[in-house]
């Protein structure tokens, strides 16, 4: 990469944040269009901070090799007293390797012609006749300002740019986790483990085998619906006997991930003027588990296409279409998993047993719609049929 002499740079679209949604954007623009990526962190994919649990069928319909993530073939779901084990046969889970894989998707957006800059921090933003001059603070080039056409805010949950135009409010209700991660000693690498109950009130804990013999163990809980600390409540869970419980025995460890996801209903609106957001900037993360790397992937490229359209074309209907396609696949799904994780936040331990009860009853395909939050009709029905009888006869 080149290091820019110029104070001021220019390009078309300004895409603010490497994580995977500015990344997989970059990637379909570029070739249309001058894009430069900002990324605050030193390096792309470092720190990490995120799980990386997802799907085979997705992985392989993105294109994300094999090599990049660790297949898990059984799930167990464990609360207080109960234990569903869930063996994949046709749709199996993946563990990401984070950091591969968002470098590799940065190779992805600069072999399209995108120029990255790491360490490199989106400040503010003014808008002019032309589009935008963003004001930048970088260790790595000596710009200090972008003007562009286009801003695409892809900051994830500090909203970066649209806080900064007061576009949006930032989220005031987030999942909040903290994951170690370790070499593994002894463990079944095929098997993730999500538990629920009492030690992690209003969110989850996994253990996600991961590539390279890694495994990762983590917390993750609402705020404010709960006012503790992940770290305090990993420290408070994760105790030899827990490990031993699991029959995992872990090498030396290495490196602790943490990071913030909004969790607030899905909003629509994507497109304000010249400034369009995508990933979890846009909410695009599932509520029920707040799983978001393939949907900012997959709607990444497809913001990349249509704007590549809109500038060609010089009209804004791709634009539009953007915002219905995203509307069309997650807006009833995520507004009836949002309505499901505002009550799953304030379950107690019975209520988690009851839970594990009733998807000891689902086949393959209804569990991993219900963990992707893509719901069936039946499934909708069964579940407002509940709430009738649980309003009718208490
Ligand atoms: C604890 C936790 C566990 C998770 N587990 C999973 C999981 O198992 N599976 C899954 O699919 N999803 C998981 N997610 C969600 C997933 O991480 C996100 O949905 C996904 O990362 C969204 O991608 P993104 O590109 O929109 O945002 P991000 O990945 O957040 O990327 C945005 C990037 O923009 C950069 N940035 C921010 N502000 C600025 C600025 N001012 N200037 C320049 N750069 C900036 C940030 O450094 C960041 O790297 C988890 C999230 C958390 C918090």
């Amino acid at each position: 990469m080149t290091k820019p002499t110029h104070k001021t740079l220019t390009c078309d679209v300004l895409i603010v944040g490497g994580g995977p949604a500015g990344l997989a954007t970059a990637q379909t623009l570029a070739p249309h269009a001058k894009t430069i990526v900002i990324h605050q962190d030193r390096e792309i994919g470092k720190p990490v901070r995120t799980s990386g649990g997802t799907w085979v069928e997705d992985m392989e319909a993105l294109g994300v090799p094999s090599h990049l993530y660790q297949q898990i073939d059984e799930i167990l779901f464990r609360s207080d007293n109960r234990k569903v084990r869930q063996h994949l046969e046709r749709r199996k889970c993946a563990v990401l390797d984070i950091t591969g894989t968002y470098q590799w998707l940065a190779g992805l957006a600069h072999e399209a012609g995108a120029d990255i800059y790491t360490d490199t921090k989106f400040l503010h933003t003014v808008e002019t006749d032309d589009g935008f001059i963003s004001e930048i603070r970088s260790r790595s080039i000596d710009a200090t300002r972008i003007e562009s056409q286009f801003i695409i805010d892809a900051s994830g949950t500090p909203h970066a740019v649209l806080a900064d135009l007061g576009l949006v409010d930032k989220p005031d209700r987030v999942g909040v986790g903290i994951e170690h991660e370790f070499e593994i000693k002894s463990a079944d690498k095929n098997r993730a483990v999500l538990f629920v109950g009492q030690a992690v009130k209003s969110g989850y804990g996994w253990i996600f085998p991961a590539p390279n013999n890694h495994i990762r163990i983590g917390v993750g809980i609402i705020q404010p619906v709960s006012n503790l600390s992940p770290r305090d409540i990993y420290n408070a869970v994760v105790t030899p006997e827990f490990l031993e419980s699991y029959g995992l025995e872990l090498g030396p460890p290495v490196q602790v991930n943490a990071g913030i996801i909004p969790s607030v209903p899905y909003d629509p609106k994507l497109v304000f003027g010249n400034v369009i957001r995508v990933g979890d900037t846009a909410n695009f993360a599932t509520p029920t588990v707040g799983e978001g790397i393939r949907i900012a992937i997959k709607f990444g490229r497809i913001l990349g296409e249509r704007l590549s359209e809109t500038l060609t074309q010089g009209c804004r209907s791709p634009l539009v279409r953007y915002e219905l396609e995203c509307r069309k696949a997650l807006k009833r799904n995520y507004g009836f998993g949002f309505t499901a994780n505002e009550r799953i936040a304030t379950y107690d331990a019975d209520d988690w047993d009851k839970s594990l009860d009733r998807l000891a009853r689902l086949d393959e395909d209804e569990v991993v719609s219900l963990v992707k939050s893509e719901f069936t009709l039946s499934m909708m029905i069964k579940a407002v049929g509940k709430q009738v009888r649980h309003k009718l006869f208490g």
